[in-house]
């Protein structure tokens, strides 16, 4: 089985849901509150998990009731979680989350104990590969990018600058168009694999600028897309380091992602392997 270490957050996202989104200053009532599993880091390693890689997750919570229930999916499906230490000084990451009836959204990040991840309290990382992204402090993700041994993903989101010499040791890098466009010039001249999302629009996968796959992305019936980059990045690593030519890897994630846009939530909606399966051969979800 493929073995994957994640070193990334781990959230409890709060959603406020059902009333205005407050001005600066207001105070809105009505709303009604949701608490859900959260974190790019967690989503990402449940991911690639539920698609059937062995998962070590690498992380910071709070010495609090809320690290057991930001953890509670990862444990009950299997991700290792004996590298997620509890900071006795630091409360687990939230995301505060408003939502309005219109379905948009207000979003803060306490990142809290995610950014006492120091390089130093990173222990070294095994396994074939190894997935970061943004949401702990940059010279963290550098420390774990530069003592990997194996493949290396790297999902710069949030976009926040970045060292080359990061990018540099990426085999994989996955952005979206917002992030691409951050970035500009700084992915163009990569060794690695850069994959854009483009949201309904599928992905592409380029090369030192040359487009090395496109995909459209499966039809299906979207409820909620929160999650689906988090799946596509999880599933793209897992489908190259299992050895998929890059163009049948690029559809696996695209598969993965619309999948993960077909349920409320992240962390629930992340897919199995016989549902990417099913979906990639079935001729009704082709475009
Ligand atoms: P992010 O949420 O990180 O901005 P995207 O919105 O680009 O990422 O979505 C990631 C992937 O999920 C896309 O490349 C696509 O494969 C899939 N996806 C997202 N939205 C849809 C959609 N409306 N229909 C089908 N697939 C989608």
């Amino acid at each position: 089985m493929t073995a994957i270490t994640v070193v990334g957050s781990i959230n409890l996202d709060l959603v406020a849901s059902g009333a205005p989104l407050p001005l600066a200053g207001e105070t809105v009532t009505g709303a009604v509150l949701g608490r859900h599993p959260g974190g790019k880091g967690a989503n990402q390693a449940l991911a690639a998990r539920r698609l059937g890689a062995d998962v070590v997750m690498v992380g910071r919570v709070g010495d609090d009731a809320m690290a057991d229930e930001a953890l509670a999916l990862l444990a009950a499906e299997g991700v290792d979680l004996a590298r997620v230490v509890r900071d006795p000084d630091a409360a687990t990451g939230v995301a505060l989350i408003a939502v309005s009836p219109e379905g948009e959204n207000q979003i803060s990040v306490c990142a809290g104990a995610n950014w006492t991840l120091s390089p130093d309290r990173l222990a070294s990382g095994g396994g074939d590969a190894l997935i970061c992204q943004l949401e702990l402090p940059c010279e963290t993700v550098a420390a774990a990018v530069g003592h990997a041994k194996g493949f290396v993903c790297l999902n710069l989101a949030p976009a926040a600058p970045v060292p080359d010499t990061m990018l540099a040791r990426a085999d994989l890098v996955v952005v979206n168009e917002g992030e691409a466009a951050f970035y500009g010039d700084q992915l163009s001249g990569l060794p690695g694999l850069v994959a854009v999302t483009l949201g309904a629009r599928g992905a592409r996968l380029m090369k030192a600028g040359a487009v090395v796959a496109e995909c459209p992305a499966p039809a299906v019936q979207v409820i909620d897309t929160t999650g689906a980059g988090d799946a596509f990045v999880g599933a793209l690593t897992l489908a190259l380091v299992e050895g998929q030519p890059p163009d049948r890897a690029l559809r696996f994630a695209c598969a993965a992602g619309a999948l993960a846009a077909t349920r409320a939530g992240a962390q629930p909606a992340l897919p199995r392997r016989d549902e990417v399966e099913a979906l990639l051969s079935d001729p009704d979800a082709a475009r």
